[in-house]
């Protein structure tokens, strides 16, 4: 014992610092945030607070054109603002109001850019590749704008960097993948220009390779959601290359831009926290919303499934699929892998769904890609996204 222990005052005083010390070490470790219990820290911007879980490294430098360029940019700043990086734009400001949910597709949605799509894109075999890690261009938490909703023509002119198609890909450096996102569509226009307006900036923030599919079910049949992300794998490798493919339902915006739109050696399951299911895991093997496999992955899986037709079913017989195929399904942590879904009227679920959930094995190998039929309508390089309209058939 040090002399001074055996003085009251100050024995006390050592305890008080010990458990002072205690809980802050407590809070930061186990806490939801990560946040302090006593030091007034905030979220954003990542850098500023303790490190993530995800393999976030040190800014990169990069050689481009024998020049180095530094891809990092402030980390001083807290309103979302970065002043040095051209890779960054700007989220906008949060909207207060709530989305009153589906409409029909807006009229100008389908005007198209008829650009040469050679013209603008780079010569990406002759960059050299990007950085592993891109933490440098990310906010975290970003806001969800629900209001007003944007026209096509102010999106189009938001985003003057979108290559036709949907497309961007960093201008000074080969991402590893080609990243395809898929999204299956039917009479949700205002959730598309939400949806548009929220992920472009996003998705360009992580400095990935892309293009965005919006696959629509064309008449007013029964609405097959697996079958339509089938088609958007078929039609996106329809003389194209891609690596990656995320499935992604239009009305769910990520909260997070740590949540990366990559395909990791699993299969990813990436909504994992939806606000509507209070941010929590409904059920472990749960695999619907969005989601990222490899293209080997879906190949080796056969897709989804194209016999669930209506509301349900598919996205737990992928899950099956998955496990089947002895592979497992990996996610982000829930602080990371945060979803805002916009509103819309719950559909019907299928009476039938579960009977063709447990005949499911049965057809893995016959049901899915190999089995896939569909009248491409119209398939459309807009600037905002390449549109596939299909129609398809439900047995008789
Ligand atoms: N979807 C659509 N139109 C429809 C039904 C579904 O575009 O009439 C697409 C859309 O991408 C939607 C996804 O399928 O986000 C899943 O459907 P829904 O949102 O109804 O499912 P839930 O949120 O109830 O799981
Ligand atoms: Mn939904």
């Amino acid at each position: 014992m040090p002399p001074w222990w055996h003085v009251t005052p100050y024995k006390g005083l050592f305890l008080l610092v010990l458990i002072f010390v205690g809980l802050e070490y407590f809070f930061n470790t186990f806490s939801d945030t990560g946040s302090s219990l006593f030091f007034n820290t905030t979220k954003l911007p990542i850098h500023a607070t303790k490190p993530l879980p995800l393999h976030l490294k040190p800014p990169l430098l990069l050689k481009v054109n024998n020049k180095t360029s530094n891809f990092s940019s402030t980390n001083s700043t807290t309103n979302f603002r970065r002043n040095s990086s051209a890779l960054v734009t700007d989220p906008p400001s949060s909207g207060n109001n709530s989305s009153t949910g589906s409409s029909t597709f807006p009229a100008d949605l389908i005007s198209t850019v008829d650009s040469d799509y050679t013209s603008k894109a780079s010569n990406a075999t002759a960059l050299p590749p990007c950085p592993d890690d891109v933490s440098m261009n990310l906010y975290g938490r970003i806001p969800i704008v629900r209001t007003p909703v944007p026209t096509v023509g102010e999106l189009e002119r938001r985003f003057p960097w979108l290559l036709p198609g949907g497309s961007w890909r960093p201008p000074n450096c080969k991402p590893p993948k080609r990243v395809a996102i898929i999204v299956p569509f039917r009479c949700r226009g205002e959730h598309l220009l939400l949806f548009l307006q929220h992920m472009h900036p996003f998705l360009k923030r992580q400095m990935l390779d892309y293009t965005l599919f919006i696959v629509e079910q064309d008449g007013d049949g029964p609405f097959n959601r697996a079958m339509l992300m089938n088609i958007g794998y078929k039609e996106a490798l329809n003389g194209s290359n891609y690596d990656c493919f995320i499935f992604h339902d239009i009305d769910l915006l990520p909260e997070d831009d740590r949540n990366l739109y990559t395909c990791p050696d699993q299969p990813r399951h990436m909504s994992v926290a939806v606000d509507i299911f209070k941010y929590k895991l409904p059920y472990s093997q749960i695999f619907g919303g969005v989601s990222a496999i490899t293209r080997e992955h879906f190949k080796l899986l056969n897709g989804f499934s194209n016999s669930f037709w209506g509301w349900g079913g598919e996205d737990d017989d992928m899950s099956n699929r998955i496990r089947y195929h002895q592979l497992h399904i990996s996610r982000y942590p829930i602080t990371i892998a945060r979803y805002t879904m916009l509103t819309h009227k719950k559909d019907k679920p299928s009476p039938n769904r579960y009977d063709v959930l447990k005949q499911g094995q049965k057809r893995f190998d016959k049901d899915g890609l190999n089995n896939l039929k569909y009248k491409l309508v119209q398939k459309k390089r807009n600037l905002l996204y390449t549109w596939v309209l299909v129609s398809i058939k439900p047995p008789s």
